[in-house]
């Protein structure tokens, strides 16, 4: 039994500046009026709480600030065509949360909870969720520990927290295609290391290649390998996809998970879809999708001979974020035409298809807030502003 605590924001922002927000919102700056905290002590959860969006109050010892004991995930709420709102995959968010927990020694979640969590945030929020296509309510469950002590071990009470913030399409953002740096120096993870985990510390651990990257005019940093600086790994923040001609077959390529590499939802989502679809309809069609070592030499080859058509990266914030061009060492390659790929569009037109709900959702990747809400005895109208504040036990 988890025990949900409501308690809905009195003073939200006005209606009119919510909409300003939402009409153009600044990626992860305006958040909405509501955030959900649990608490771990004592060996056990908590209640969940909905309640006003406002700080946390911290210790200074706070062991997350020493020690980095501190995981996130990130998903997205879609308005669909018929008005509801859905949460994309988040029972995949839920199985990647408990790996990073485990990874880091800290308490388990189950999977009820997370998406509750999600959903009770949202439900509450859904006037802040944007119509717009590609636009859509990013959630941001994440995980630290809360203990106030300076022993260097993992603590023994964590805070859960979810908060939301709307989100534009990324082709809003005005540029169409980003210029990636092949990082030469650092490295992001190393076999038996943290990079399969969503975990702070990988984050801070690349900021610096991503500010040298930053002052030579590129967008965005891509990791090679630890051990040979050979092998393509991903991003930052986004997973990796390159499109080749091999032989006139059209192939979808991505490194494989072998522990270094984010388990990245879009791109399984893509790998999904271009093998159950092979992108049929108008347009180009994929003919294989397949995981693969991608060394830095087979891209500087397949640029150069033209059987590297298109990369690109993607993720929950992006999607697709279509790479221009790569600049390894001091040579900047450019990938096809320099712009948005044609499989690389045809790619994110019907993901974005599924997630706003204008095609059929077959592979079941959308899971409505009212089927997660009631399913946990959570009636959603008790939700909504103005509802009474309420306290109920819950089996989830
Ligand atoms: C979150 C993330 C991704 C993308 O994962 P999605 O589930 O698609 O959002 C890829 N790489 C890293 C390092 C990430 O943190």
């Amino acid at each position: 039994m988890t025990e949900v605590r409501v308690t809905l924001n009195r003073s939200p922002l006005a209606a009119t500046e919510r909409e300003g927000i939402v009409a153009s919102p600044v990626f992860g700056q305006a958040f909405t009026d509501h955030m959900v905290t649990m608490t771990y002590s004592g060996g056990s959860w908590g209640p969940l709480e909905l309640k006003p969006f406002a700080p946390l109050p911290l210790s200074p010892a706070t062991l997350a600030l020493h020690y980095g004991q501190s995981i996130f995930e990130a998903l997205k709420a879609y308005r669909l065509q018929d008005g509801s709102a859905a949460l994309f995959r988040s029972p995949r968010n839920a199985s990647r949360m408990a790996a990073s927990a485990e990874r880091i020694a800290m308490p388990a979640l189950s999977a009820g909870v997370f998406q509750l969590a999600c959903a009770l945030l949202v439900e509450a929020d859904r006037d802040w969720i944007p119509d717009a296509d590609g636009a859509a309510l990013y959630v941001r469950p994440f995980m630290f520990a809360s203990e106030p002590h300076l022993s260097v071990r993992p603590a023994t009470e964590y805070m859960f927290v979810v908060i939301a913030c709307p989100v534009a399409s990324y082709f809003d953002s005005g540029s169409p295609a980003i210029r990636v740096a092949v990082e030469s120096r650092d490295v992001r993870a190393t076999a038996g290391g943290t990079g399969a985990a969503k975990f702070a510390g990988n984050y801070a651990a690349g900021f610096a290649a991503h500010d040298r990257a930053g002052r030579a005019g590129h967008d965005q940093v891509m990791w090679l390998d630890a051990v040979e600086h050979r092998w393509v790994e991903e991003l930052n923040a986004m997973n990796v996809m390159f499109v080749w001609n091999r032989a006139g077959r059209t192939v979808l390529s991505t490194p494989p998970l072998t522990g270094t590499i984010l388990g990245g939802v879009t791109r399984e989502s893509l790998l999904q879809l271009a093998a159950a679809e092979n992108l049929a309809g108008p347009g180009p069609v994929i003919d294989d999708a397949v995981e693969e070592p991608v060394s830095i030499e087979m891209v500087r080859a397949g640029a150069a001979d033209g059987g590297l058509l298109e990369v690109f990266a993607c993720g929950t914030a992006a999607v697709i974020a279509p790479i221009g061009s790569l600049v390894i060492g001091d040579r900047e390659v450019k990938i096809g035409s320099g712009g948005p790929g044609e499989v690389t569009m045809k790619l994110r037109q019907r993901l974005l298809d599924i997630q706003h709900g204008r095609v059929a959702d077959v592979h079941g990747w959308m899971t409505p807030l009212d089927a997660v809400l009631t399913k946990s005895g959570v009636d959603p109208a008790s939700l909504r502003p103005g509802a009474s504040p309420s306290g109920t036990d819950l089996p989830v």
